[in-house]
């Protein structure tokens, strides 16, 4: 019996430097199916497709659809994990997720804060989710975690709405708080630094190791009701190496949904 709900959203017309998000699920897909790995993960839990309803991917024309499309998948009353799809994707997904649990607690872990008011006129770049997120109070909390790019404006609207920030320059695994309520996770494969993860748009040296990612997802203590890993671009890859990674970090933070 399928126990998470799992969609693709096939987009990424909110990217402001490079395509090709948009062409990433069915590659993570790929890469959680192959022989070359089992489909365990570290905890023993054996995450095999059976766990999965999988919706399939989505292309998207209307940037909006995305909260239609998540609140369907909602309904099953299973934790939903969103395959990206660029980082834009996440605002109109924790809209549909408010709706059903209420203001949640979020765990987004990015080499940046994606809270820029707008971006080369665009309000709902991926540059600006987590600062509509915030302006139309979806989140009783937001912890960001592998942050190294702030900059003034972002950093005055971090403190605006109380975002807690722990920045790639201070991260230690012992400042990841512990949380009270249901939790979102939210990752961004640029948090990785790119020797781990090249196949993303947004190269950001002096970022978070594979290892380091596994043992922040480990140590989470509460539920995870949602979760999506987003802006994997398949272009940048490397003998598709980034989606091993992607496929990787599913398994375990899927072990943590159940
Ligand atoms: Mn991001
Ligand atoms: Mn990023």
């Amino acid at each position: 019996m399928a126990k998470i709900t799992l969609q693709g959203i096939a987009y990424d017309e909110k990217s402001s430097f490079l395509k090709g998000p948009r062409l990433a699920p069915p590659l993570i897909r790929e890469a959680y199916h192959s022989n070359s790995a089992n489909y365990f993960s570290e905890d023993g839990t054996s995450i095999t497709p059976d766990l999965l309803n999988d919706k399939g991917d989505y292309s998207i024309s209307e940037y909006f659809d995305i909260d239609k499309i998540t609140a369907k998948s909602l309904e099953e009353g299973n934790p939903v994990f969103t395959l990206g799809g660029d980082h834009s994707i996440t605002f109109p997904i924790i809209k549909a997720f408010q709706k059903v649990y209420g203001t949640i607690d979020i765990l987004h872990i990015d080499a940046h804060s994606d809270l820029y008011s707008s971006l080369d006129g665009d309000s709902f770049s991926h540059a600006c989710p987590f600062y509509n997120i915030m302006k139309n109070n979806l989140a009783n909390r937001l912890v960001q975690v592998g942050i190294r790019t702030l900059n003034s404006e972002q950093r005055e609207n971090a403190k605006k709405y109380e975002v807690e920030i722990i920045e790639m320059k201070d991260f230690e695994s012992t400042k990841i708080p512990t949380f009270q309520n249901p939790l979102y996770l939210s990752f961004d494969m640029d948090a990785l630094d790119p020797a781990f993860a090249p196949g993303v748009s947004h190269h950001e040296p002096g970022g978070l190791s594979t290892r380091q990612v596994i043992n922040i997802i480990q140590g989470i203590n509460v539920p995870i009701i949602g979760a999506d890993i987003v802006e994997y671009n398949p272009k940048r890859d490397i003998n598709n190496m980034t989606a091993m990674v992607c496929a990787k970090l599913f398994k375990e933070i899927v072990s943590k949904m159940l």
